[in-house]
């Protein structure tokens, strides 16, 4: 067996969900929306089943999904894409990760990663061969440091992953993070993985601004999107992937030996998606930022002391020195029946323990039960 995946536990997201069942708790933890998403999007889904092609669509994706995607990122983001050469689809955001790091290391190549990180890439770097090098972001800001990348770029650097804007933190780097970031990508020659599957997501501050666009990094970059973020509906596993001709080759033949494609009419209903007005994305931002403003104002009502957030689904609440955020979060399942994440699971060293992460992305009825049962039990009456 290998020891990668022997040695690992079942992920945070996965345990808190069951845990939260377990004990009748209004989950918090994994990010999900608890509406059922733009019925005309899941409606185009179900007709594209009905009387759509079913059989294997192209192994990089639908014609239709990859040109609605280089049209969508040239309206949204400046872009300019060559959807043959520059665009494929695939089995989610995951997937595009797996298969981005498959394709770009070779065993040794050094991978530098930023904590918090999302808890697929420590794996997914090891089981390709690479070498972490982490760099610790610092609350509540969240900023890259020059002193941390100096240490964790080297002559063996292949890669950065590259998570903007950023989970747990529910923050999104500045023009100027992404400046230093590309100088050190630059120097070093290493290629940067951007997750970047919460770009539709930033309800507070500049609009999302990928490392791609940025001078001198469009052949440096594979941009990774989810369709699943983008509208809501996390169980669509459709993932966007954008890089340059050449990194596209190696990509696409990881592609096609991990899933090869994608169900067809779930890339129809994305496609649909994507070419849909700019109400439907502002839409989405205003209703973050109210369910956002929402669970915020209830905690710091409830006693507890919440870090900035501008983007996700996520909000995070500073414990203070003394508590330990997965204990934390297990009383608070048992005896406040609310689940959350403890940030500590986004760390591989030197965890930071006192933070906490909550989903709002709730329906206000939702938001609200979890903010009464945090209050009672805050006021020891649980
Ligand atoms: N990256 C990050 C930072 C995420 O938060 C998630 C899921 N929420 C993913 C990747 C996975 O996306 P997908 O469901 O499209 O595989
Ligand atoms: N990305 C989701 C989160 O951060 C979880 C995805 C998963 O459960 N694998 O909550």
């Amino acid at each position: 067996m290998n020891s990668v995946f022997s040695d690992s536990a079942t992920t945070i997201f996965e345990t808190m969900s069951q845990l939260a069942k377990a004990h009748d708790a209004v989950n918090l933890g994994q990010g999900f929306p608890d509406d059922p998403g733009p019925e005309e999007v899941r409606r185009k889904a179900a007709e594209s089943a009905l009387s759509g092609w079913n059989q294997y669509p192209p192994m990089m994706g639908l014609p239709e999904l990859r040109q609605a995607t280089a049209a969508h990122y040239k309206r949204m983001q400046g872009l300019d894409l060559d959807w043959e050469k520059e665009v494929m689809v695939t089995s989610g955001a995951t997937e595009a990760l797996a298969g981005a790091l498959l394709a770009l290391l070779e065993p040794g190549d050094e991978v530098v990663l930023f904590q918090p990180m999302y808890d697929a890439y420590l794996p997914l770097v090891r089981r390709a061969g690479g070498i972490p090098r982490f760099v610790n972001l610092r609350a509540p800001g969240w900023r890259i440091n020059e002193e941390d990348l100096k240490r964790a770029f080297g002559p063996k650097t292949r890669a950065v992953i590259f998570n903007d804007p950023l989970n747990p933190a529910g923050s999104a780097f500045p023009r100027e993070d992404l400046e230093l970031l590309g100088r050190y990508l630059v120097r070093y020659g290493a290629v940067a993985i951007c997750d970047e599957v919460w770009e539709h997501t930033v309800f507070e501050g500049p609009a999302h601004l990928p490392l791609m666009a940025l001078p001198g990094l469009r052949g440096r970059c594979v941009k990774i999107g989810s369709a699943g973020k983008i509208f809501s509906l996390t169980g669509w596993k459709v993932g966007l992937v954008c890089a340059a001709p050449e990194l596209m080759k190696v990509l696409s033949k990881a592609h096609q030996y991990l899933t090869f494609s994608t169900p067809p009419n779930l890339q129809a209903a994305v496609a649909y998606g994507l070419s849909l007005g700019d109400d439907y994305f502002r839409g989405l931002k205003a209703r973050l930022r109210a369910s956002h403003d929402r669970l915020a104002a209830g905690l710091e009502a409830a006693g507890y002391k919440v870090l900035p957030s501008q983007a996700t689904y996520f909000l995070s609440v500073d414990l203070g020195p003394g508590e330990d955020d997965a204990a934390f979060c297990g009383r608070m399942v048992r005896e406040a029946r609310v689940a959350a994440i403890p940030v500590s699971a986004f760390y591989a060293e030197n965890h930071l323990r006192n933070i906490v992460r909550f989903c709002f992305a709730k329906k206000d009825a939702t938001l609200d039960e979890a903010l009464r049962r945090l209050d009672s039990w805050k006021r020891g009456k649980v």
